[in-house]
């Protein structure tokens, strides 16, 4: 058949339209789907794309990932507080910087190598494939960045479900990261989620063949949860870190360093001080110096009570209390105020003479709220943290100066970290030494989660060749 220019010219223009619209819906894809499905499928065709990527290739997309979250920094950290009403903004973004500064990539994926009469035995680290990463309110941004570019790092493509009460804050950084993917070169597609969060969604994630790995990042049901979902599972759950303090500290530095740490984001993160147990001989001179930070602010007895009754719920039947979500994150001035009680702005932390029993100390509350037990000696405020930590297995902190002190309770209190004489989050890395994570998992064992949690091992043997002595 003859073709007139005038079918051409039409021809030619349906093409060019085609092209077009092609890229422009490439431009608007942001890694959001409408169903848990579409969010799977999109994130299961990338890791086929992904997984041909080197090592410098994937190490060019997670610069270009730190480089969009520091430029976003200020804006997402915002949204977090904005959104979910928990926390502070600007120990929010020092979080997502520290993500952007010290987030292990690639170069952690190291290669074993066996040589012998036989020949050579290569161990890899090798991609699970799609990762189900499911994300907590508490910390919405930072776990987002800082899982996306372990998993990716490990070449893996991630399907996240965020908390419902911070979704906006996880997904936008989750825009940001496959915005800043696409400008350095990456495929589409290789974080996902979908538009709107359910239960539901949460459950086909966990149930879906395509899904290799699911990482939970939360409380215990959702830790059991995974656990329970028969596929590999990473668990990285609840803690209830206690503080010891014992007669050999620097005093007024473990005072300074243990507020710092309990008001870090208005308590939130899982590693921060959350009942402190203090040698008798240093226990009035510990809140002596306490107090001469303006930042904090004594309770009594009463208005411990009135807190009681507002900041935590208590069962009917069994007595038992657990914490009213509504004043999870808040800062201290407003539970003070929840009390009736007014306070000054730069109050950020309340402090609280109390017994082990309290349900202060047992219940991670989330607050900066400190209790602060007193005990007759080391052996008693060892005994009184390793009951507190609930066998969490996750966070201790302790001020001393006594070695034989110091190495008795890390080997006794048994958690993943343990923070010797420095305020908690210098066990993530923030004034303290190694890379940093906010996926810290205890229960499973990874730890302090980096990209080698997110890979399998590999072997590959090659007989009686490649040794070359
Ligand atoms: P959460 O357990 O309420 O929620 C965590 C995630 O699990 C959310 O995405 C939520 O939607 C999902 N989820 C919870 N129950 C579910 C269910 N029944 N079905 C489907 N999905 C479900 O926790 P949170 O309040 O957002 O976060 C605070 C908790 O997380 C604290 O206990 C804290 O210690 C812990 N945490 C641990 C780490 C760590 O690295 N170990 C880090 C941050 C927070």
């Amino acid at each position: 058949m003859e073709l007139k220019g005038n079918d051409l010219s039409l021809i030619i223009e349906r093409v060019l339209k085609e092209l077009n619209e092609r890229d422009t819906k490439k431009e608007v894809s942001d890694g959001v789907f409408d169903t848990m499905d579409e969010a799977i499928a999109a994130a299961y065709e990338a890791q086929k794309v992904y997984q041909e990527y080197t090592l410098e290739q994937r190490e060019k997309l997670i610069s270009s990932m730190k480089k969009a979250l520091m430029e976003n920094a200020m804006s997402i950290a915002n949204l977090c507080v904005k959104e979910s009403g928990m926390g502070r903004v600007d120990h929010k973004y020092l979080k997502l910087k520290l993500v952007a500064e010290k987030t292990q990539g690639t170069e952690i994926l190291r290669t074993e190598a066996y040589t012998g009469d036989k020949g050579l035995t290569l161990v890899e680290r090798g991609a699970f494939g799609v990762i189900g990463s499911i994300t907590p309110s508490t910390n919405p941004a930072a776990t987002v960045a800082c899982n996306a570019i372990c998993m990716l790092a490990g070449g893996n493509t991630v399907v996240f479900s965020p908390h419902p009460g911070a979704f906006n804050s996880s997904i936008t950084t989750m825009k940001v990261l496959n915005k800043a993917i696409r400008e350095a070169g990456g495929p589409d597609n290789l974080l996902t989620a979908v538009a709107k969060p359910s239960l539901e969604n949460t459950s086909m994630l966990l149930n879906d063949g395509r899904i290799r790995m699911l990482v939970a990042t939360g409380g215990p049901g959702i830790v059991k949860m995974v656990l329970s979902s028969g596929k590999k599972a990473i668990g990285a759950g609840a803690g209830n870190p206690p503080v010891v303090v014992d007669e050999t500290a620097d005093i007024k530095k473990a005072a300074r360093d243990i507020i710092l740490g309990c008001s870090f984001d208005n308590n939130l993160p899982c590693i921060a001080e959350k009942e402190a147990l203090v040698v008798g001989d240093v226990y009035e001179e510990l809140i002596k110096y306490m107090k001469e930070n303006r930042a904090v602010y004594e309770i009594n007895d009463d208005q411990a009570d009135k807190l009681v009754k507002t900041v935590l719920n208590q069962d009917n039947k069994s007595g038992k209390y657990s914490i009213n979500k509504t004043f999870v994150g808040k800062n201290a001035k407003s539970l003070l105020e929840s009390i009736g009680e007014s306070a000054p702005d730069e109050i950020e932390c309340l402090i609280y003479r109390t017994e082990n029993c309290h349900p202060f100390v047992q219940l991670e509350l989330m607050m900066p709220i400190l209790p602060i037990v007193k005990t007759k000696n080391f052996k008693e405020a060892l005994k009184l943290a390793v009951e507190d930590e609930h066998g969490n297995r996750h966070t201790a902190i302790m001020h001393s100066k006594n070695i034989d002190n110091l190495t008795e309770m890390a080997r006794k209190i048994d958690t993943t970290i343990f923070v010797k004489n420095a305020p908690s989050y210098a066990g993530i890395g923030f004034g303290g030494e190694g890379y940093t994570t906010y996926t810290i998992a205890g229960p499973t064992g990874e730890g302090l989660t980096n990209a080698v949690s997110f890979t399998r091992i590999r072997r590959c043997t090659m007989v009686d060749s490649f040794r070359i002595v």
